[in-house]
């Protein structure tokens, strides 16, 4: 048993603090939120008044937070001046590399072993402990950050050090940003030559085209029966999120001087979705706007 101090106890960390009590762990769990402390309580987490209380004994301290500035702060402000020096520190957030590497830095200084672990999976993985962790660390703390993780994950990389699990994390993001455009265009282009887009989807599956938004998750109804288009793009992988990644790796780009065009046209083509009113529908649902009926 380890003694786990959870802070972000959202979409994503709700799940993940669950797996860790049901691995047997003392799960001492925080959030902003008075309903999500109450189903981290249901779950078998022990609630705690504040990010100091539940990291005042913590052998390990997991992290699932929004964005980049509420994981300077919550750790700048609160983890650092509270947890044991012996805490190992797993941040599981998606946010920028730079704040990724100055929150290490930050912890390291102050004689903390800290990791940046994003995660591939969604809300549905999360509640299975079935999550893809992309790590950077020191070499050396792998295998201890690789335990604590373990009830919460499906496979667990070391991309690198400090940041290169952020790194890995919106590289992927990026690359299935685009593929789920070409995805959609190929579709939405078939059905206008009057091509049936399942038949479309048979034929590509097998062909070159073939790629993860084609064959596990399909915008096209139908073919994929556990993708979002088949529940009208409810649940899955948010429009919002898709787009916070896909800034987060044109940030990343511009500062470290990469091309990546394409990139940047799936940047702006999420955005366009969004103000269309697309932001809460899953990522997939582009497809509507590019067959020109974005509610659809
Ligand atoms: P969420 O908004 O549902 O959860 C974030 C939680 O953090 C909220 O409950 C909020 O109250 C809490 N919080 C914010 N500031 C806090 C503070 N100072 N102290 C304590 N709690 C605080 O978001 P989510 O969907 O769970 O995503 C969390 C992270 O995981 C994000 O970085 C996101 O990009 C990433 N992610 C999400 C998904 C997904 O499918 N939802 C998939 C992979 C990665």
């Amino acid at each position: 048993m380890t003694r786990i101090a959870f802070i972000g106890l959202g979409n994503m960390g709700g799940g993940m603090a669950a797996n860790q009590a049901k691995a047997g762990h003392a799960v001492a769990a925080f959030d902003l939120s008075a309903a999500a402390l109450e189903k981290a309580r249901a779950a078998g987490c022990t609630p705690a008044a504040s990010v100091a209380e539940a990291v005042a004994d913590a052998e390990a301290v997991i992290t699932m937070l929004p964005a980049g500035p509420h994981v300077r702060q919550v750790y700048g402000e609160q983890v650092l001046a509270a947890a044991p020096r012996s805490a190992l520190l797993i941040d599981c957030s998606t946010i920028d590399v730079d704040s990724a590497r100055a929150v290490a830095a930050q912890a390291k200084a102050a004689g903390f072993r800290f990791a940046d672990a994003p995660v591939s999976g969604g809300t549905a993985a999360a509640d299975a402990g079935a999550l893809a962790f992309m790590v950077g660390c020191d070499e050396a703390d792998f295998g201890a950050v690789e335990a604590v993780i373990q009830p919460m994950a499906r496979v667990v990389f070391r991309a690198g050090d400090h940041g290169a699990g952020q790194a890995a994390k919106i590289c992927n993001n990026m690359l299935l940003g685009i593929s789920m455009i070409g995805t959609c265009e190929a579709i939405a282009l078939a059905e206008k030559l009057g091509l049936d887009p399942a038949r479309f989807f048979e034929i590509s599956a097998q062909s070159s085209g073939q790629c993860w938004s084609l064959t596990s998750y399909c915008p096209w109804p139908g073919p994929v029966p556990a993708a979002p288009s088949n529940r009208g793009y409810e649940g899955g992988f948010a429009t919002a999120m898709m787009l916070k990644d896909l800034k987060l790796a044109q940030e990343a780009a511009a500062k470290a001087g990469a091309a990546t065009p394409m990139g940047a046209q799936a940047e702006g083509l999420y955005a366009l979705f969004e103000r269309m009113g697309g932001g809460g529908r899953d990522f997939s649902a582009i497809l509507q706007m590019l067959r020109g009926n974005p509610q659809g």
